[in-house]
C-alpha cells in the first residue's frame, strides 16, 4: 500500500498552553486550558486517569518525558500493575514511585533497560524509543512504504518507526524527517497513547484492516470507547447483531457496526457460520482392551467418557462425531478418516494410562507437532485447555501437556489432541476412574476444554 512520505503537521510545536502530568492529582475539571486542537485525546486520557493534572494546576506540555514517566503513562494506559516493588535494576528502588510500572512494562517487554544493568529512569524518552514502546504496548506489526530522511532505512529502528507510522499513531515532519532522537514532550506522548488505544484518533485508519465478523451473543452489549469497563459507554448493541472486528486489545476488541465504532468485550461475541464440529475417539474397543488392571479395561472407560463428553457438547450446540459408540474394533486409519470425512474441525481421542510401576499417576495431554504451524499450534492449545480443566477436576497429579507422535494425532490433518485421564495401573487414579462421579467430572472438564479452544480459536 502507498504511503505518503509524511503528514502535514506535527503536533509537537502546536501545544502553547495545556495540564498534564504524569504523577498529579488533579482533577479533570480544572485541567481548563487543555488545547482544542487535542482536546479530545487528553480528555479522554483524563477520563481513565492516565493523565491527571499536577496539585498546583500547572501544565509544563514542553517538559520532556522521563522514560520512569513513560512507564508510568504506558501503565496506566495498559492497566499494567503499578505496585511499588523491588525491580531488575540498580537505578530504580522499590521507593521509586514509578518502580511497579517500570517493573511491569519490562515484564511485558514493553519497555527494556540497558546491559549494565540500569534502566535510566530520568533519561529523556526520544521519538525513536518512543516507537519502540508503542510498536510493543499496542501490538503493531503492519509496515507499508514509509521513508524519512533521517532513519535509515535498515534496522530495528526503521521497523519500530514505520510500524507506528503505519499504523497513524505517529508522523513525521513536513521536511521529511523523522527526528528519531529529539525528547518527546508530555503533550505529544499523550496524544501517541491516545491514538494507540482508539483507532478514532489516529492521523490515518487506512491500514485499520477487518480481520473479521462477530456475532453478539448478549442481550445487550456495552459499546465503550476504550477497551475497559472504565471507559464511558457510548452505545449498545442488541443480541445477534453482525458487526466488522478490526483488532484486539487483551480481552477487547475494537469493531465497526454502520458508523457506530468503539470497543465491546470479547466473551460476548461469537464467529458466524462457525461449524464447530468434533469427533471425539474413545480409544481402544473390540478385540483390543487397551489397558487393564484394578478391575478397569480401558476401553469400557474411554468410551463411558467420551459418551458423557458427547452429551455436554450437545447441549452446548457442538456437533459431535465419534469413531464409535459401542465395544467395537475400529482401526486408527479409520478413526482418523472418520474425523476428516465427516468433515470435522477438531480431534479428541481420550485414553486411560498404564505402567508396570504401579506409583506412576496422574493426568497428560498430548498433542503432535506434525503438519502446519497452524495446525499444531492449534493442536497445542487445544491441549492445554482440556489438560487445564481435567487434572484440577479429576484431583489427579498434573504431568502437563506434552508431544508425542501417537497414530490418532499425528497422521490426522485435523487439531488434534490425545488425552491420559489417570493411570488404570495406579490405585488411586484407578478409584477414581472406577467411579461415576468422578467419569462426570472428567467429562465436562473435558467438554469445558473443548468450548475454550472454540472460543479462543473463533
Ligand atoms: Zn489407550
Amino acid at each position: 500500500m502507498f504511503k505518503r512520505i509524511f503528514y502535514g503537521l506535527s503536533f509537537l510545536v502546536t501545544f502553547c498552553i495545556m495540564a498534564i502530568s504524569m504523577g498529579g492529582t488533579g482533577l479533570a475539571a480544572y485541567l481548563t486550558d487543555i488545547p482544542e486542537k487535542y482536546s479530545s485525546e487528553i480528555n479522554y486520557l483524563l477520563d481513565r486517569k492516565v493523565i491527571t493534572g499536577y496539585p498546583d494546576q500547572t501544565f509544563r506540555p514542553e517538559v520532556n518525558v522521563t522514560r520512569e514517566e513513560a512507564a508510568t503513562m504506558i501503565g496506566r494506559a495498559m492497566g499494567l500493575n503499578g505496585q511499588q516493588r523491588t525491580t531488575s535494576f540498580s537505578d530504580v528502588p522499590q521507593s521509586s514511585y514509578a518502580s511497579g510500572y517500570i517493573q511491569s512494562a519490562v515484564e511485558k517487554g514493553i519497555l527494556t533497560g540497558y546491559s549494565d544493568g540500569t534502566f535510566r529512569p530520568e533519561n529523556k524518552m526520544t521519538r525513536g524509543e518512543m516507537a519502540y514502546l508503542l510498536k510493543r504496548a499496542f501490538n503493531l506489526s503492519s509496515t507499508s512504504y514509509v521513508f524519512f530522511s533521517d532513519v535509515a532505512k535498515s534496522g530495528t529502528q526503521y521497523t519500530a518507526i514505520n510500524t507506528v507510522v503505519t499504523a497513524g499513531l505517529a508522523n513525521g515532519y513536513p521536511d521529511g524527517s523523522y527526528r528519531p532522537n529529539n525528547p518527546i514532550n508530555r503533550a505529544e506522548f499523550a496524544v501517541l497513547v491516545a491514538r494507540g488505544l482508539n483507532p478514532t484518533y489516529r492521523v490515518s485508519s487506512a491500514d485499520l484492516i477487518p480481520i473479521g465478523e462477530r456475532i453478539v451473543t448478549a442481550d445487550s452489549l456495552n459499546v465503550r470507547v476504550g477497551p475497559g469497563t472504565e471507559y464511558k459507554a457510548i452505545g449498545s448493541l442488541p443480541m445477534n447483531t453482525k458487526i466488522t472486528i478490526y483488532y484486539f486489545h487483551g480481552d477487547w476488541v475494537y469493531f465497526s457496526y454502520g458508523s457506530l465504532k468503539g470497543f465491546v468485550h470479547s466473551a460476548y461475541l461469537s464467529a458466524p457460520n462457525t461449524k464447530k464440529k468434533i469427533t471425539i475417539d474413545p480409544g481402544h474397543g473390540g478385540s483390543d482392551p487397551g489397558a487393564i488392571g484394578n478391575g478397569i479395561y480401558e476401553k469400557e472407560l474411554n468410551l463411558s467418557v467420551a459418551l458423557k463428553v458427547k452429551k455436554i457438547l450437545d447441549q452446548k450446540g457442538i456437533q459431535v462425531v465419534m469413531t464409535r459408540t459401542t465395544d467395537t474394533s475400529v482401526s486408527l486409519q479409520d478413526r482418523v478418516k472418520i474425523g476428516v470425512d465427516s468433515g470435522s474441525d477438531t480431534f479428541v481421542s481420550i485414553h486411560g494410562n498404564s505402567n508396570l510401576d504401579s506409583s506412576a499417576n496422574g493426568t497428560e495431554t498430548y498433542y503432535s507437532i506434525a503438519g502446519t504451524n497452524t495446525r499444531s499450534e492449534s493442536s497445542k492449545q487445544l491441549s492445554s485447555f482440556i489438560q487445564n480443566r481435567l487434572y484440577k477436576s479429576l484431583g489427579t497429579r498434573n504431568r502437563g501437556v506434552k508431544t508425542a507422535e501417537f497414530y490418532v494425532i499425528y497422521k490426522n490433518p485435523l487439531p488434534a489432541a490425545l488425552i491420559e485421564l489417570g493411570f488404570i495401573s495406579n490405585s488411586s487414579d484407578a478409584q477414581k476412574l472406577s467411579s461415576d462421579y468422578y467419569r462426570n467430572q472428567a467429562a465436562e472438564a473435558i467438554a469445558y476444554g473443548i468450548v475454550d479452544y472454540y472460543n479462543w480459536k473463533y
